[in-house]
């Protein structure tokens, strides 16, 4: 088992960093992770007016994955998400729907026994880690990890949860995988900007799908339960017809049947949903597509 920690990280995705840790396909590795303030904020008083804007979302990493090419698929079972013992969740200036109506506000909340998230001493709620932010390098350039894309980045989807297997495209040699960005809690759409913004770690086991026939145009998630198509754009009805486009031909490959088919299954048991949506343009919107797990219904990635 590799351990890397939070102290090694980036702000960015691109293949111009150093990897600082090299691994096998199928090696298991825990990440220890910042909060996406990179502990700026340690109590209600620390406004997010007053910290560096600079040092916002890093990302433990990046990580090199032995053999990876462009073309092949990363898959990353997240194993394990253990969260910090102090989360801090804040609106932020021009971010979300009602903050014209809202104040700069700082909450730090406590996780009690790691289990319950107290907002107040009256409003307590389930603490149900996820990750936001998890990604590869792209293909050329450099993406900052508060924006998503096809590489993953930002994705802040609930549904990458610990047991959910992640599915990246790979860009470039070595993939460059990195994560950070833990929430004990964030609603869909993290409404107010933020969600219980979080330090902690996470066990992951990284393995490599060689390039078959099928390529992943974008990141795809697997649960339990459902299959999920994630994907993001200035505009939340390109989004969704991007995300819907992938799970269409999808289903239509996987399962066998014509896309028009595809669509009338997806009608009847898809769902759109959204992942982030609280932010002003140029930042994207992520939604996701998905589809239940039907009985007999084909694997769509490996093993
Ligand atoms: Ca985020
Ligand atoms: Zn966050």
């Amino acid at each position: 088992m590799h351990e890397i920690n939070h102290d090694q990280f980036v702000f960015s995705f691109s293949a111009k960093h150093n990897p600082i840790l090299r691994v096998q396909s199928g090696d298991q590795v825990v990440i220890r992770t910042q909060d996406c303030f990179s502990g700026q904020i340690q109590n209600d008083d620390d406004l997010v007016s007053s910290i560096d804007y600079s040092r916002i979302n890093p990302v433990t990493g990046p990580i090199y994955v032995e053999d990876a090419e462009p073309g092949d698929i990363l898959k990353v079972e997240i194993q394990r998400i253990t969260v910090g013992e102090q989360g801090v969740i804040t609106t932020l200036p021009n971010i979300g729907t009602l903050i014209h109506q809202s104040e700069i506000r700082t909450k730090t909340v406590p996780i009690m026994e790691g289990k319950t998230i107290a907002l107040t001493d009256r409003i307590k709620f389930a603490c149900s880690p996820m990750i936001g932010v998890i990604g590869v390098a792209p293909a050329e350039g450099e993406v900052a990890c508060g924006h998503p894309g096809v590489h993953g980045g930002n994705l802040d989807s609930s549904c990458i949860a610990e047991g959910a297997v992640v599915y990246l495209p790979v860009f470039v040699t070595g993939a460059l995988f990195g994560l950070g960005d833990l929430h004990a809690s964030m609603g869909d759409g993290e409404m107010c900007g933020t969600g219980i913004e979080i330090d902690g770690e996470v066990e992951v086991r990284l393995t490599l799908l060689k390039r078959g026939s099928f390529s992943l145009p974008t990141p795809v998630v697997e649960t339990k339960d459902a299959w999920y198509v994630i994907s993001s754009d200035h505009e939340i009805l390109k989004a969704i017809r991007k995300a819907s486009e992938f799970t269409q031909l999808l289903l239509s490959e996987r399962w066998r049947i014509d896309m028009t088919d595809a669509y009338l299954l997806m009608g009847a048991v898809g769902d759109i949903q959204l992942s982030q949506c609280c932010k002003p343009c140029p930042v994207e919107t992520v939604v996701r597509v998905k589809m239940q797990k039907l009985p007999g219904m084909p694997c769509l990635f490996g093993a």
